[in-house]
């Protein structure tokens, strides 16, 4: 079953900027799914279009099966949304924080008190129920919104944001916390610039960039690209054809160049043994970068100013 499924969605707003140019994305039941990307690439308006805060100009999307358009009730009844900025009532109780919302999803008053309850202990929160939340340390109060969040069992837990700006520390503890609910059943969507924490957390991710989809794969793939260097080859004589060489990735560009992709452990020696054994020279040897480089050294250097 699939938790998640987008099909062309395109946002213009008001102003004319078209956040989404038409996106797919599909997220499995129980997976652990990051959304990266830089500022303004989009991330917001697609989490804020699949819970229903903002309207989408077309496309499809699908929540556990339910579209979003023709059964939003039932669709958004899967979701929980932890949005980026603390946004309840300072001066109420963590308790009080999400009963009322309990109260918002309809729960008579016996149930709203046991889900209360599961959830500030399951955010390691019970102790500070009665505590006014103005009073809690930051992490305590992003843990205070997932716990709203949760109050009602969504099937589809959705953190926009969760860690962005809070210290190391914080960060870390939120990671066990959100592991923990995705081990408990929970299917978890984050956005996030940070790639180090789709890295500690996601199986798979989606990175997001200028309102596209450039790259839709799992957490290990992707690693392993890009921990590869690329080279661009130009050969001695012109070739029709070249044969694989265990590791490398090569591809022939045209007739007197060839493209490479070398794993970062494994050097080049072998690439050139195997090469000569097909009685290929190379005469040149220039480093290729490819988008996806280009895209996180751009992720690494905005992380860098905001932190
Ligand atoms: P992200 O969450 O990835 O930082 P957003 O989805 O918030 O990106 O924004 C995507 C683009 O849409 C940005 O260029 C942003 O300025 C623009 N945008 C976001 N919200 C609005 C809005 N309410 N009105 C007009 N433009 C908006
Ligand atoms: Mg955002």
């Amino acid at each position: 079953m699939k938790a998640l499924s987008i099909r062309n969605l395109k946002k213009v707003y008001a102003d004319g900027l078209v956040a989404l140019k038409g996106i797919d994305l599909d997220v499995e039941e129980g997976d652990f799914f990051a959304l990266l990307g830089p500022n303004g690439a989009g991330k917001s308006t697609t989490i804020g279009i699949i819970s229903s805060l903002v309207n989408s100009s077309s496309g499809d999307v699908r929540i556990f099966d339910v579209d979003l358009k023709r059964n939003k009730q039932l669709a958004k009844s899967y979701i929980g949304l932890v949005p980026q900025e603390v946004n309840f009532n300072q001066f109420e109780t963590a308790r009080n924080i999400v009963m009322n919302q309990a109260g918002y999803y309809g729960m008579p008053r016996k149930q709203a008190l046991q889900q209360t309850e599961r959830c500030l202990k399951l955010m390691h929160l019970w102790d500070q129920r009665d505590t006014v939340s103005r009073r809690l340390s930051g992490g305590m109060k992003r843990r205070v919104m997932i716990a709203r969040a949760m109050v009602h069992q969504p099937k589809l837990l959705i953190l926009d944001e969760p860690t962005a700006g809070v210290d190391i520390e914080i960060r870390r503890s939120m990671w066990e916390t959100m592991k923990q609910v995705n081990e408990q059943g929970t299917t978890i969507i984050l956005t996030t610039h940070y790639l180090e924490e789709a890295e500690s957390l996601c199986r798979n991710i989606a990175i997001i960039n200028q309102g596209a989809i450039v790259e839709d794969t799992d957490m290990q793939s992707l690693l392993a690209r890009l921990n590869e260097e690329h080279f661009i080859c130009d050969v001695k004589s012109p070739l029709h054809k070249i044969a694989a060489i265990p590791g490398y990735k090569i591809e022939l560009l045209n007739a007197m160049q060839i493209s490479v992709s070398v794993p970062k452990s494994l050097g080049l020696n072998q690439l050139f043994q195997g090469l000569s054994e097909q009685q290929i020279e190379v005469v040149s040897l220039k480093n290729g970068s490819n988008r996806l480089e280009q895209l996180f050294l751009d992720l690494i250097n905005a992380d860098k100013k905001v932190s």
